[in-house]
């Protein structure tokens, strides 16, 4: 017997109540618009939280004065179309993050609010990621994770305390689960199409080849037309346990 045999078994289908981190507008959709789409069409209901307001994606003077409702509609918009019924703002500035305390905080009253079996987030572990906001996002949901179960946490909290079964992390290099996409590739292009102020067609183009290319490299191990890799833990495994990356599903 082996130590993940006595652990919780992971089954996408099992995910009925799923919320989708996002460090800004569009981070969903790039990094795993397929796997939400799988979500919705499992029938589970699917939250978005986006912790920050996308005001650095200025890309033309155009969408100089707006860019903050613009991407807000965008991301509701590439949400709703990927199966999210609910919507949550942070609005942080962008490029801001920095305390992964502060952000661990109100993500777990979030979490408490939603309780979701499984929450999606950016891996923070990713080699060169060289995004604050990111990595901030990815920790700070690691810890409010781990955290949301707790009587007192946040401390001044009055909710009731939350544990989800598993995270799973996006913009991974080392997923160790890899999900059948095959029949929701499409949906995450069309999805990451409506962000209409970030992606031109030259962008969208090496998207479609790069992500495609990637889904049937992934999708080959399993025998899938897609696949997706996502790194799927639990919460025993992110905290003084030594053998998370051994973990496979
Ligand atoms: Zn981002």
């Amino acid at each position: 017997m082996e130590i993940f045999d006595i652990l919780d078994k992971f089954y996408l289908a099992e995910m009925k109540n799923v919320l989708v981190i996002q460090p800004h507008p569009d981070d969903a959709e790039i990094g795993c618009g397929n796997v939400i789409a799988k979500i919705r069409n499992n029938g589970s209901k699917i939250h978005y939280l986006t912790v920050t307001d996308g005001s650095l994606g200025v890309t033309s003077d155009k969408y100089e004065n707006d860019i903050v409702s613009i991407r807000k509609q965008e991301a509701e918009q590439s949400g709703r179309f990927l199966g999210a019924s609910d919507f949550h703002f942070l609005d942080y500035e962008d490029g801001s993050l920095e305390s992964i305390p502060d952000l661990s905080a109100k993500l777990a009253e979030e979490i408490r609010i939603i309780k979701p079996d499984l929450i999606l987030a950016p891996d923070p572990w990713l080699t060169y990621e060289a995004h604050n906001d990111h990595i901030i996002t990815g920790k700070s949901a690691a810890q409010a994770f781990i955290s949301s179960n707790l009587l007192k946490y946040p401390k001044t909290t009055k909710t009731a305390p939350h544990q989800a079964r598993f995270i799973g992390f996006y913009f991974t290099e080392y997923p160790n689960c890899i999900i059948d996409v095959s029949d929701t590739m499409e949906d995450m292009f069309k999805a990451i199409e409506m962000h209409e102020s970030q992606i031109d067609d030259k962008t969208m183009q090496l998207y479609r080849m790069y992500f495609t290319y990637k889904a049937q490299a992934l999708g080959e191990k399993k025998g899938y037309t897609f696949g997706a890799g996502l790194k799927i833990l639990q919460p025993v495994m992110m905290h003084c346990f030594t053998e998370t990356s051994l973990y496979k599903i």
